[in-house]
């Protein structure tokens, strides 16, 4: 079978007659005009056999769904203008009044903020489970969930959860499961087949991607897709991304067709530098803890090993660490200030390189107990030269704490 670095590269897009250039074209459009009125009244853009109207898709938009698709082995897409617009979708679209959905405590923040700010309000109840323990997800399932969130790795701390388990846990109960892979990207495992080879397949019924992060990679567009392998399901999605007219526009889906030939070789050299500076990290005494699934004492790390491929290319560019409580927030803060390369700001997947200083405390419903206390720090590792990156946070331990 041909290896995914090659595929995302020698695709199926077949240009214009006469005009053979790999690249894909970029069409846009609001209008689309029909040859008569019987077309106009018979032409469905639900199942893709015709175009319609920009809203619900271009010969451009098309060919990204596909390319999608192709990544994390689904069969179904929607684009959506930001990630964090997926997994809005998924909620608003599997949700109903008096429903409930569970979330691992270690959820990218924003969708708890969905579930607290917006969800409530339309009757939606949520509970935060323990994504480290099974059994505490299916002690929470209740006649009223109808939806499970995942997330391989957990946003900021990084633990890996038992994700096959999860997903049984989910399937036993007829609950649909939802994963949020931005980190894993399609690339670190796939989160339609998580156990490849076996005699029954395993899988989630939802994969959430922010491609603002590797598929961009140039930290310049924001987007999200949702992708399927359940006609109905993508169907019922669907209706509703048309409902709410969540399309993108054709400058960035290409933006994102032009950086996925790349993805692979970005995604395998971020998890380089990232698994060098965290190993480094660990052998400095300023830190308490630092938080990477490949690191053998990272929480999760049997889990991680289970799923992902352990060379290069198994983890995204992301770690954290925890500055031990001799040292005072302003002390950490002076340490992020000292960064020259490291950049204060948000998002991850970009070239360049950023730190952010997390008030954990706040975020979770109590301290796991597998972290140490202490102040965390998260870096997202561009693709600057390793070198570099660890002198820079070298300087900043100096300068900032001693
Ligand atoms: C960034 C991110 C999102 C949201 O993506 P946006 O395009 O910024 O809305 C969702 N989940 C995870 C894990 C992310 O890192």
């Amino acid at each position: 079978m041909t290896e995914l670095t090659t595929t995302l590269i020698h695709h199926p897009y077949s240009p214009p007659e006469g005009f053979a250039a790999p690249q894909p074209g970029v069409f846009k459009a609001s209008t689309v005009i029909f040859p008569n009125v019987a077309a106009m009244r018979n032409f469905d853009w639900k199942d893709k056999s015709a175009y319609t109207y920009g809203l619900h898709g271009t010969p451009t938009t098309y060919t990204l769904e596909e390319r999608l698709c192709t990544l994390e082995g689904g069969l179904q897409c929607l684009l959506l203008p930001s990630g964090l617009a997926a997994i809005a979708n998924v909620a608003l679209s599997l949700l109903r009044s008096g429903d409930e959905v569970l979330i691992p405590d270690n959820a990218y923040g924003p969708n708890k903020v969905l579930a607290q700010g917006e969800l409530m309000a339309w009757g939606i109840s949520h509970r935060y489970y323990d994504p480290m323990n099974a059994q505490d997800l299916a002690a929470k399932i209740s006649p009223q969930t109808r939806l499970v969130w995942l997330e391989a790795a957990g946003s900021v701390t990084l633990e890996f959860p038992d994700l096959c388990q999860l997903v049984r846990v989910c399937k036993e109960r007829g609950i649909l499961c939802a994963l949020d892979n931005t980190w894993g990207a399609g690339l670190a495992f796939a989160p339609f087949d998580l156990l490849p080879g076996a005699p029954q397949s395993l899988g989630v019924d939802i994969s959430v991607h922010a491609l603002t992060k590797y598929p961009s990679g140039g930290g310049d567009v924001l987007m999200g897709s949702v992708i399927t392998r359940d006609p109905s399901l993508h169907m019922k999605l669907k209706l509703t991304h048309m409902r709410l007219g969540s399309g993108v526009g054709a400058n960035d889906a290409e933006a994102v067709l032009r950086a996925l030939p790349s993805m692979a070789l970005r995604y395998r050299s971020h998890d380089e530098a990232t698994r060098a500076l965290a190993l480094w990290c660990q052998s400095r005494a300023e830190f308490a803890q630092v938080l990477h699934p490949a690191l053998p004492d990272s929480p999760g790390h049997a889990h991680w090993r289970a799923l992902c491929k352990q060379e290069l290319g198994g983890a995204a560019g992301l770690f954290s660490v925890i500055f031990p409580s001799r040292y005072s927030q302003a002390q950490v803060d002076a340490f992020c200030n000292a960064l020259k390369l490291f950049k204060l700001g948000y998002s991850w997947g970009g070239p360049m390189s950023l730190v952010v200083p997390y008030d954990l405390a706040s975020m979770r419903s109590k301290w796991p107990a597998h972290l140490q206390q202490g102040t965390l720090v998260r870096f997202s590792i561009g693709l600057e030269a390793v070198a570099d990156l660890q002198a820079d946070l070298h300087q900043a331990l100096q300068s900032a704490l001693n």
